[in-house]
């Protein structure tokens, strides 16, 4: 038997009990201290859309024109928690129409307008595509040879 003692996340306090578990069988802690505000805690956020750095995560690739589907995707959460941090983001959340055309694969460009001001946004992006050649470029799709084998 190991004794691994339990410590509040908020006020450090050591008088912690068990308080049941959650859906996902992850132990429930309660404080004792009776003062803190958030009395009930989990050791570490079984939840990833918690996590600060995947947040942060879900911001950076928002602006660079990921959908929220593939954000998802990417890091392993809800589409749900992608949409939901996006609306808490000061960054995300301007409601400025903006569209990202393909440019110097593999990243894309992000044209910004006023608000409500959708078509000179689409417009621009599609000048953009007609006068680049970008959007009619693909990679290349291919399967690399594993390094030694023999191909005949
Ligand atoms: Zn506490």
């Amino acid at each position: 038997m190991v004794y691994v003692p339990v410590q509040c996340p908020h006020c450090h306090n050591t008088e912690v009990i068990k308080a049941g578990k959650q859906a996902n069988g992850a132990q429930r802690y309660q404080c004792h201290n009776g003062q803190g505000e958030r009395r009930i805690f989990l050791l570490q956020d079984q939840d990833r859309g918690r996590v600060p750095e995947i947040q942060r995560q879900v911001v950076a690739l928002a602006l660079n024109g990921s959908g929220i589907r593939d954000t998802a995707r990417g890091l392993r959460i809800s589409p749900t928690t992608v949409s939901a941090v996006l609306k808490k983001s000061p960054h995300a959340s301007t409601r400025h129409p903006r569209v990202a055309a393909p440019s110097l694969m593999p990243l894309s460009i992000m044209f910004h307008g006023k608000l409500f001001d959708e078509p000179t946004v689409l417009r621009v992006a599609y000048a953009y595509e007609r006068a680049t050649e970008w959007n009619r470029k693909r990679p290349p799709i291919g399967i690399a040879p594993l390094s030694g084998a023999k191909l005949s």
